[in-house]
């Protein structure tokens, strides 16, 4: 079993082990981070922003929360945005949900699990909004189903917010990406709906829905 002790002894090597291949490399980190990256994920365990897509310190910024959720009156997931937006200059920020997330199954069963029924309440209103698609599939296809649904509806929130409709307004060149992650393949999915602009939010959001209901048919 792993302990508090191994998960120093780890890091001590793994910095060693930095330095050894690379050296400089942490004193390369101090003078600042300058990612491209901005990675909204889900809290689990399952699905780590670094490991998956290969970036290293210093080249995603990272937000993550019970399902990958970005809720206007959030001033953590808004200030994490804003300051990747407009201080860091990230050209990308990609929303990341997850087939088999937790959060997602309590939404679409209606599962009570505690604080976090409020937080979930988020995703039951994109369940409601999306309700004929999901009863239109067949009752197991519906979780991935809703989880392609929330990452889209998220990429809308956040497009959305006055920290991107600024940005874009003021002519800055970021892209908010939707994307889903297998725990099952490790692999992760691009499902269509990277915004650059607020007019290609409305025009990519029917198709992104569409796709969304043909992957789960
Ligand atoms: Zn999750």
């Amino acid at each position: 079993m792993t302990t508090i002790r191994d998960l120093f002894d780890h890091n001590r090597a793994w910095a060693a082990e930095m330095e050894r291949t690379r050296p400089g490399f942490f004193t390369g980190l101090v003078k600042q981070q300058r990612p491209k990256f901005m990675w909204i994920g889900c809290s689990d365990s399952r699905v780590p922003a670094n490991q998956i897509t290969g970036l290293e310190p210093g080249e995603v910024f990272v937000h993550r929360n019970v399902a990958n959720v970005v809720v206007h009156s959030d001033l953590n997931a808004l200030s994490a945005i804003q300051f990747a937006v407009e201080m860091l200059k990230v050209e990308h920020i990609m929303v990341v949900g997850h087939y088999g997330c937790g959060g997602v199954m309590a939404a679409l069963h209606g599962s009570r699990i505690g604080l976090a029924d409020n937080w979930i309440r988020h995703i039951q209103d994109v369940r409601d909004r999306h309700k004929a698609l999901l009863e239109s599939l067949a009752p197991e296809r519906r979780a991935d189903a809703l989880v392609d649904l929330n990452v889209i509806e998220q990429v809308v929130n956040v497009g959305v917010s006055t920290v991107m409709v600024d940005a874009w307004a003021k002519g800055q060149k970021v892209t908010v990406h939707g994307w889903a992650f297998g725990v099952h393949d490790g692999l992760l999915q691009d499902l269509g709906m990277s915004v650059s602009s607020t007019e290609s939010l409305e025009s990519l959001y029917p198709a992104a829905v569409a796709r969304a209901a043909a992957r789960a048919g």
